[in-house]
């Protein structure tokens, strides 16, 4: 009986492997094929100062768009894509992508944007990609200064050694850095001072309850605090409310991104949405 009830679990798993195995398959020529069309493109989220309300920069965030119009999240591709290592394609697309795109904003008049991109964990750590982003700059004619990279706080940990040396090499370039999903990384704090960082994302799980959960909020603040004292910018993502705004504001933050503002856009839309913003807000400096 036991052996049978193995045998069970054996077929089981073999015929879910298969299909997981399909699966993969199937994806990655998806995902090569996709790749061929330009299928992978960012959509941009705002992001505002608390000071002034107006838009300071947007990140970048991928999207799949198929050609029957349906998109597909990042976190439906960026995994698989980063097992089966087209994750730096995807990347270096979305990155070309966004720097044309900020060039010609920056002509039309908006010069006050950064824009910046998300990487994983591989990219950070291979040089190539590094001269790459160099170059994509240099191509496009965007100054370093403009272009920011948002490294989560769990790659870095990965090896903070090392990981510093290459967020030196960017800094001392003049691209800025930042620590995306900040808080979720099981860190220590010390390791903080190592790295020529210069601004904390505190992650949107801290801000999703920060009206009602005390520790939540106890949590928001010591980040904002410990960030002023150490000379960061904070940025608080997935800020959905008038509330939260208020309360971050107060608090101190610098810059808040969250669909209160504005949701991941398309290139035109977000073009839209800055030109309304400015229009709407012409005294800010
Ligand atoms: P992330 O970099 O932490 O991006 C923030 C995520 O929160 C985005 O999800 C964004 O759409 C979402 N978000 C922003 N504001 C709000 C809000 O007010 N409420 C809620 N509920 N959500 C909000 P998205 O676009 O699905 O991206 C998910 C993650 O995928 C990103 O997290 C990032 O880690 C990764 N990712 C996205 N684009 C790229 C890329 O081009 N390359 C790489 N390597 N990773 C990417
Ligand atoms: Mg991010
Ligand atoms: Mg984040
Ligand atoms: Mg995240």
């Amino acid at each position: 009986q036991i052996k049978g009830t193995h045998l069970e679990h054996f077929r089981f798993y073999t015929s879910q492997m298969k299909i997981e195995a399909q699966h993969k398959i199937d994806m990655e020529s998806a995902i090569r094929k996709g790749l061929m069309k330009g299928e992978f493109i960012p959509f941009y989220q705002a992001k505002v100062s608390c000071k002034t309300g107006g838009v300071v920069g947007m990140e970048a965030l991928a999207r799949w768009v198929k050609a029957d119009g349906k998109i597909i999240s990042p976190v439906d591709f960026i995994p698989l894509a980063e097992e089966l290592n087209l994750i730096h394609e995807i990347d270096t697309r979305i990155i070309t992508s966004a720097v044309r795109d900020m060039a010609e904003w920056e002509k039309a008049g908006h010069n006050e944007l950064v824009v910046s991109a998300n990487i994983s964990a591989t990219e950070l750590e291979d040089p190539a990609f590094v001269d790459t982003i160099f170059s994509i700059l240099e191509d496009n004619n965007v100054a370093k200064e403009k272009f920011e990279l948002e490294v989560t706080e769990s790659l870095i940990m990965k090896d903070v050694e090392k990981n510093a040396q290459i967020l030196e090499k960017l800094c001392t370039s003049g691209i800025n850095c930042s620590i995306d999903d900040f808080g979720t990384g099981y860190s220590s704090l010390s390791y903080l001072k190592k790295l020529p960082i210069k601004t904390l994302k505190i992650d949107r799980s801290f801000v999703n309850d920060i009206m009602t959960d005390h520790n939540d909020l106890a949590i928001v603040c010591a980040i904002i605090s410990m960030a002023r004292r150490m000379g960061l910018k904070v940025v608080a993502e997935g800020v959905e409310d008038a509330d939260q705004v208020e309360l971050l504001k107060k608090e101190g933050c610098d810059i808040i991104q969250g669909y209160y503002y504005s949701k991941p856009l398309s290139k035109k839309d977000f073009l839209d949405f800055i030109n309304l913003k400015r229009d709407r807000a012409p005294m800010r400096n």
